[in-house]
């Protein structure tokens, strides 16, 4: 942050005010703390019969590769009406939103991934103009080496595995950054 966006003030100091925990840009010039809290991720699952509904990004971060409809919450939106409008704009794809399935923690970068269950409305979707391609997969024929982002890969294979049982428990889970590599590889003997 180069600019207090009360007063204008370059004069902005990272500390912790009195009587928080943790560091904040704080304006020396009028005082006020300018707080950063995660976004929320909204997105669907969306089914057809056996088959699940993948968009391939037609923008970065991670261009070319398969994604379930999502993207961030806007202010004065609600949760469900959020996954639907990014399916809508991504897939061109109506959808009825169903239950909460997956709510993923990305603590490193302050975001948090809600993604329904959601039934399409018909079979008439098709790319929007962040998606280079929209089509349905069956479990084996998903791009397991070529999704977008890690929540993805493991909302759809909790979602597998779930759908065997007959049951989609909300699955509740935090994704760390990965831990660097080991400077010698562990020993397989
Ligand atoms: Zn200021």
């Amino acid at each position: 942050m180069k600019f207090c966006s009360t007063c204008g003030s370059p004069r902005i100091e990272l500390r912790v005010p009195d009587g928080d925990t943790h560091a904040r840009h704080v304006c020396a010039e009028c005082g006020r703390v300018h707080y950063v809290n995660p976004k929320v991720v909204v997105g669907c699952l969306p089914e057809w019969e056996h088959r699940i509904l993948l968009c391939r990004r037609a923008i970065e971060p991670r261009y070319g590769l398969w994604t379930l409809p999502a993207g961030f919450l806007e202010i004065g939106e609600s949760v469900v009406a959020g996954a639907a409008r990014e399916t809508l704009e991504e897939a061109n794809a109506r959808v009825e939103v169903g239950e909460l399935y997956s709510l993923v923690s990305l603590p490193q970068i302050g975001q948090v991934y809600m993604m329904f269950r959601a039934r399409l409305s018909g079979l008439d979707f098709g790319p929007g103009t962040e998606s280079l391609e929209v089509r349905l997969f069956e479990e084996h024929e998903v791009p397991w080496e070529a999704l977008a982002f890690r929540t993805i890969g493991r909302t759809l294979r909790n979602y597998f595995l779930d759908r065997k049982q007959g049951a989609f428990p909300l699955r509740v889970s935090s994704l760390e950054r990965r831990p660097p590599p080991a400077l010698f590889p562990p020993d397989r003997g």
